[in-house]
Order: C-alpha cells, then structure tokens, then sequence
C-alpha cells in the first residue's frame, strides 16, 4: 500500500471511531468518556466455555482481514437452522395456558429478530406495549435497549431478543416462580435453536434467573458469566436506565466488553470498542 493510502485508511479508521463514539453519545453516554478496555476479570469466555469455537474458515478468513468499513457480522449462521426451529417451537408453545398470566394477556411475546444471531438479549417480560403488539422491547425501555444495540453498531434485526416470560404480569409486576417455571422451558429451546455465541441478560429477573443465582444486579454486572456454555454478560435492564441515567456508563462499559468479545471472536467486525 502506498504512503498515501494508508495515510488514507487512517484517516477513514479515525472517522469511523469518532462516528462510534458518538453513537454512543446517542443513548445518552457522555461524550468521550468511553471507559478503557479493562482487563478481563475472568479468563475470557470462549476459552472458560466455548470448547469448540464456531467459527468458519470464513469467519476466521474475515477475522484476519483488515476491518471492513461497516460493521457486519461474518460469523456464518448457525446452520441457517434457528428459523426452522423457532418456528416448531412457537408452534409447541400454542395458544399457551400453561401459566395464571394466559387470560390476561392480549399476545404472546415470543421473541424477535435473527434466529441465527450471534447475540441475544434477555429482557423480563412483556410490558403494555409490549402485549399489544406482540413484539418485545417496542416501548420506551425498547427504544432505548435499541438505541443501546445501534451504538454496539448492529441493528435490531442482527441480533435476537426476548424475555423470560412471554405474557406480560398484570400491572408489570415482578415475574413469579411458577409463571418462570412454565415459561423458561421454553426460553431454553429457543437458545438452543438459536446458538447464539453470547448472551446478554437485561435486570435483575433475567440475570438471576439464567443463572440461578439470587445476588444483586449491581453484584452480576459487568463480569462474563455462562449459561448452558454460553458466555453470558449481565446488566441493568434499559427501564431501569430510563430512572436511572446515571447507571448508563456501567452499561456502555458492559457492552463494550461485548463488543470487544464479537470482534474478538471475529463475529462483528469494522468497529472497534
Ligand atoms: N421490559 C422487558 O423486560 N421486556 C420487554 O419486552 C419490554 C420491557
């Protein structure tokens, strides 16, 4: 390459690096004081989980190769299978009565987005626009979480969303035992359609309940724990950053230490946490 152009290439890398610092602006984060990269608490969890990257020869192609100018995802599509296998399983779950919350609610929430992303998110469960539409994460706290997944430089359709609960609790109460008891069945078939490589769970009900631990959100946070294998990043639910705007750095810090796990994995790449 000749001085010039790569004189060139910097100067486009820093422009891409300011636009995704500001994007993070967008989602109300102060404006270049993104947290360092800080070490990895616990040894990364590819190599603490993952016992067989699944990764292609194309993805690993990709990863080697300067970064493109738009983030993408190159890691291949778990088998293009997810779609296929929702399906059945949304098709299982029915017109569900499995649980108290059945007559109360005006849809079930399933999940949305890519049935073969490399990324999921967890939320709770549905709330009021959430029943109403059938769709997770639509009202406030979901344009939030996507304005959280467009400063990551992904769009909502590249990764794949859902909750625990797939009927919304009268009055957005708190989940209870059995309604998660009847409902997480089938969270776990979608993961396990899905494959996702990383896994992100929203508050304090996701996190504690994947993991099966009854520690604060604010003890979770911010440290890579593991689902079924799957390497999963806890943080605070996007309702609880509505009230609480001060918790969004720890989140951008959470995300960026997602970030740095797909690029790192060679899963999104062309933006650098
Ligand atoms: N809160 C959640 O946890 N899930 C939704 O779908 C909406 C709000």
């Amino acid at each position: 390459m000749s001085d010039r152009d790569e004189l060139l290439q910097i100067v486009r890398q820093a422009k891409e690096h300011v636009a995704w610092l500001e994007r993070g602006g967008s989602f109300g984060l102060p404006r270049g004081e993104v947290a360092p990269p800080k070490p990895a608490a616990v040894a990364p969890p590819a190599a603490r989980t993952v016992a067989a990257p699944r990764v292609s020869a194309s993805a690993v192609a990709a990863s080697a190769a300067p970064p493109a100018a738009a983030p993408s995802i190159v890691a291949p599509p778990s088998e293009g299978m997810g779609a296929a296998k929702l399906a059945a399983i949304r098709e299982e779950l029915g017109d569900c009565q499995r649980c108290k919350l059945a007559g109360k609610r005006t849809n079930i929430v399933y999940g949305v987005g890519n049935p073969d992303a490399p990324l999921v998110f967890v939320g709770e469960a549905p709330g009021a626009d959430e029943d109403r539409t059938g769709e997770p994460f639509v009202g406030a706290a979901g344009q939030l979480l996507t304005k959280m997944i467009e400063a990551m430089g992904l769009a909502r359709g590249d990764v794949y969303i859902c909750n625990i609960l797939k009927c919304r609790p009268p009055g957005n109460r708190n989940p209870e035992p059995d309604e998660i008891a009847e409902c997480e069945p089938f969270l776990k078939k979608q993961l396990a359609a899905i494959r996702p490589r990383m896994i992100v769970a929203l508050g304090k009900f996701a996190a504690q309940c994947l993991l099966r631990s009854d520690a604060p959100i604010s003890r979770l946070r911010g440290t890579w724990k593991e689902y079924q294998g799957i390497p999963l990043m806890p943080t605070y639910h996007p309702a609880f950053l509505l009230r609480t705007p001060s918790a969004k750095r720890d989140v951008w810090s959470d995300l960026q230490e997602v970030m740095r796990e797909l690029d790192r994995l060679g899963i999104v790449r062309g933006k650098k946490p």
